[in-house]
């Protein structure tokens, strides 16, 4: 039976396990424990998103799986090989970084075939990749030119095409897009993502950027405090996240205040909110005394009211902002300020500040979660309860 050899780039594989991962930084005069007991398993050509507050451990974790740092404890395994022991320009990967780190005195033709000419690759042969790379990242009318009289987009394809030139198994994305203006961003995560699929390489995305993280990815893992605070697809990230902290640092969430809460089986809890009593989906955690209920500023409906008054679902709306696409207001109410977005208003109901309003939601579109869950607090997450 023949071995897999994970440093030969002709095993198209690409399981990456990142085992007990720890990482502290010891300086001079104190210690910081970047990365906390990592453990995540990527599956071959799965596109997966660090996505986290900045000092969460994202860089760090990325930059120990390519090699330039390594950890206190824990592994990275390639196919079942462990990467440790292996240098960094050894390991079939390749990075692409916000910086681009294109060599500046070299022309993108050369930048392109740099690594393969380190590798020692036939001439035509290497000919033929460099242009094949070149061609299917729309660069070749561009060859000559250095990097220094391009775009930043265009020079980041340079990059890419680089990366993809070598055929890594693991495609390392360091906030790659960080530099660009956001039309072109959008642009060249769908370009991205196009590029990876096709070439069938497992991708590892680091950002802080959640509508990078959500638009691009097979799932996304949330980072906190170098450790990591879920592991999902974007749409369970988003309806069912895991605490508190991921329902905040994704998208925008009200945490309503729960009056009564009572097991209703098959992971349904029995909820009294805003004077209503329903049955809502309820997280792994979240108890009878200890819960907040989330919805999503879209699933909150406003509806104006004669009475005045801020009590039980009335409330007043204080501010009113108009994007086109659609209108966002803050309800103050009994349960402190509410956000409510409304997609594609029509002018005639809009609602200007001052309106009384009675607050009402989806109740499907509910979820149940354990308050201030995994250290986070619901100041911190921005809770605001009266
Ligand atoms: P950002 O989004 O700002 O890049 P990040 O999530 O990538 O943040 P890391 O760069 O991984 O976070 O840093 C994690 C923690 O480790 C931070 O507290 C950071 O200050 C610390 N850290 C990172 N590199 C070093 C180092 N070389 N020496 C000491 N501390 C470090």
């Amino acid at each position: 039976m023949a071995v897999m050899d994970p440093l030969d780039p002709g095993v198209a594989s690409g399981h990456l396990i990142l085992s007990g991962l720890e990482k502290v930084f010891v300086t001079r005069k104190s210690s910081v424990r970047a990365l906390d007991h990592i453990d995540l398993s990527i599956a071959p050509g799965e596109f997966v998103t660090l996505l986290g507050p900045s000092g969460c451990g994202k860089t760090t974790t990325l930059r120990i799986i390519a090699g330039f740092e390594v950890p206190t404890s824990g592994d990275v395994l390639l196919d079942g090989q462990s990467m440790l022991e292996v240098a960094p320009d050894r390991r079939p990967m390749a990075i692409v970084f916000q910086s681009y780190a294109l060599f500046p005195h070299m022309t993108v033709w050369e930048n392109v075939a740099f690594g393969l000419k380190q590798k020692k690759l036939p001439a035509a042969q290497l000919k033929e990749e460099v242009e094949q790379a070149l061609t299917s990242m729309g660069l070749s009318h561009m060859r000559d030119r250095a990097p220094g009289q391009m775009s930043g987009g265009q020079q980041q394809r340079v990059a890419l095409a680089r990366a993809m030139v070598m055929r890594p198994k693991v495609l390392l994305f360091d906030e790659p897009l960080s530099s660009l203006d956001a039309k072109l961003r959008v642009a060249m995560r769908s370009e991205i993502r196009r590029l990876q699929r096709r070439l069938g390489i497992t991708g590892i995305y680091v950002t802080h950027d959640q509508g990078e993280a959500m638009s691009m990815s097979d799932r996304v893992v949330v980072m906190n405090d170098g450790r990591i605070e879920q592991t999902a697809t974007p749409v369970e990230i988003y309806r069912h996240p895991a605490s508190v902290f991921v329902a905040d640092f994704i998208g925008r969430a009200n945490f309503l205040k729960v009056d009564d809460v009572h097991p209703a089986g098959d992971g349904l809890a029995r909820v009294a909110v805003l004077g209503e009593e329903f049955d809502t989906q309820s997280a792994p955690g979240a108890t009878l005394t200890h819960s907040v209920l989330l919805v999503r500023p879209e699933s909150i409906r406003l509806a104006p009211v004669a009475e005045q008054g801020i009590a039980g679902r009335v409330g007043r709306v204080l501010t009113t902002v108009f994007y086109g696409e659609s209108v966002e207001y803050v309800v103050e109410s009994a349960q402190g300020n509410i956000t409510a977005v409304a997609a594609d208003p029509h002018e005639a109901d809009i609602l200007v500040p001052g309106t009384w309003v009675e607050v009402g939601f989806d109740r499907r579109r509910t979820w149940l979660l354990p308050a201030g869950s995994q250290g986070t607090d619901l100041a911190d997450a921005g809770y605001r309860a009266v």
